[in-house]
């Protein structure tokens, strides 16, 4: 007779959970998950999928526009918000029932109900008014978009999650944060036709990445009619007689708006999880504590993913929970690796990036060479848009190695993708000048940057 009732527990169905109970399970591990909302976690009900669905939509107008100078008249356009919610929640219904599908055909048992520690091998599933123990705990329970509760009127306001249900689409929003979440939904909302404000704390948006990708989106978003205000944040928000809603800027400024929206960050799902009856630490931030192997302080509670606040992003969490399998289950301890993370914000234009900013690498090294290109793409000669394409390479002069890739321009996503192998792999810049362009495209670019724009010297410009 087994001591536990299952030999793996999983708190939490979203992406970090799902890969891990499955894959314990596919080892013939008696294995359970919970999870209280939707399978699929923030990534595919609220969060990465549907925010792609919605930039897809909103590129259509630049599109129709550009069309023209290809010959192509386009008729009368209209945009349906409606339809475009209705077809985004039956695509990720689909998505949530293949996560469910791939869970049952490990043969873990999927439990939808609410999961709390009640002690260090017992868990409350509550609603079902019972108590199963298991033998190994994983907590993957996400985070949530802070709601900014100190500002006068937040209650009023709108973060990530709600923008993806408003029965209507805002004339007007003003957007507090200047992070990924702030600055894709500025470009969703703008592309469908809204009137937007981008309101940052700081001196320029998008504070984790080079310098000049952030200026370069910067630009390009207020020449498309985006207005941001850096430097600035709400003083607080009231509703208008009129049902609108007035926002307070610290500064004295105030805007009369549809929506306010939030994205200035994301908390831990970590209260009412009984972390401390199971005695699991976490940090001031309410994150749970991990080791190297994701291993909190209780040795067989373990934590992958946003829960843990380390990068939240959604294949750090299943590369997390693949190696916590490896460790837990297959006597192979493995570490999780978080260096050099290919990552892109589906701002319009996109940034796809890999590795050290200018900046960052500008602290570690004494001398960099750093190659840059700014050019319109072959695309816009003949649709007549202006805006550029800046690739950029930051290498360390010394040893000639790649530090950092950086794309702002149409597909630099996917590009970043590709990138983030050369870089990870430690590539020279000999190897990319090695490398045969591809042509015509915008990634040739990428090789045939023979001569360094500038370089950095102690961490100042040279030359
Ligand atoms: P980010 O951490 O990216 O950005 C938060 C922003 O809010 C920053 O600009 C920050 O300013 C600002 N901020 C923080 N606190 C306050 C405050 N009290 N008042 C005003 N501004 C404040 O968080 P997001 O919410 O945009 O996204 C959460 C996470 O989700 C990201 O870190 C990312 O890992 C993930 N994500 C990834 C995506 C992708 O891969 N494409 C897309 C969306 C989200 P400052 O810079 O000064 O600190």
């Amino acid at each position: 007779m087994a001591r536990y009732d299952y030999d793996f527990f999983v708190i939490g169905g979203g992406s970090g959970g799902v890969r891990a109970a499955r894959l314990a399970a596919s080892l013939g591990k008696r294995v359970a998950i919970a999870e209280e909302y939707r399978y699929g976690g923030t990534c595919v009900i609220r969060g990465c999928v549907p925010k792609k669905l919605l930039v897809y939509a909103s590129q259509f107008p630049e599109h129709f526009e550009d069309s023209a100078g290809f010959g192509w008249t386009v008729g009368e356009t209209s945009f349906d918000w409606k339809t475009l919610i209705a077809n985004k929640d039956r695509e990720i219904a689909r998505l949530e029932g293949l996560y469910r599908k791939g869970l049952e055909g490990a043969g873990a048992e999927v439990i939808a109900a609410r999961a709390e520690l009640a002690d260090a091998h017992t868990i409350r599933l509550v609603g079902e008014n019972r108590l199963v123990t298991a033998e190994q705990i994983l907590i993957a329970t996400g985070g949530r978009p802070n709601p900014h509760n100190a500002l006068p009127g937040h209650e009023l306001c709108i973060t990530s999650n709600e923008a993806f249900h408003l029965d209507e689409l805002p004339r007007s929003i003003l957007i507090g944060g200047g992070g990924y979440i702030a600055v894709e939904f500025a470009n969703i909302f703008h592309g469908l036709g809204a009137d937007v404000t981008l309101l940052y704390r700081g001196k320029e948006i998008l504070s984790r990445f080079d310098m000049d990708m952030r200026h370069g989106v910067h630009e390009a978003m207020e020449a498309k009619g985006i207005r941001i205000i850096c430097h600035e944040v709400l003083d607080r928000v009231e509703r208008t007689p009129a049902g609108r809603l007035l926002a307070h800027m610290r500064g004295g400024e105030s805007t009369v708006v549809d929506q306010v929206m939030f994205a200035i960050g994301r908390i831990p799902n970590t209260e009412g999880l009984g972390l401390e009856a199971a005695g699991v630490e976490t940090d001031h931030a309410g994150a749970v504590v991990v080791d190297e192997y994701q291993r909190t302080n209780v040795p067989h509670i373990w934590a992958v993913g946003d829960v843990t606040n380390r990068v939240q992003l959604t294949p750090v969490a299943i590369h997390e929970s693949m190696c916590l399998i490896e460790t837990a289950f297959k006597n192979n301890p493995t570490k999780p690796d978080h260096d050099t993370i290919a990552t892109a914000v589906f701002s319009q234009p996109e940034i796809g990036t890999v590795g050290l900013s200018e900046d960052d690498a500008a602290k570690r090294f004494d001398e960099l060479a750093i190659y840059r290109a700014s050019f319109r793409p072959m695309r816009h000669t003949l649709s007549g848009r202006q805006e550029k394409m800046i690739m950029k390479l930051v290498v360390e002069a010394a040893t000639r190695r790649v530090l950092g890739a950086h794309v702002l321009g149409p597909d630099a996503g996917e590009l970043a993708q590709v990138l983030g192998i050369a870089v990870k792999a430690g590539l020279t810049k000999d190897d990319f000048d090695r490398t045969m362009a591809v042509h015509p495209s915008a990634a040739e670019e990428l090789v045939t940057m023979y001569q360094p724009t500038y370089r950095v010297k102690n961490g100042q410009r040279v030359g």
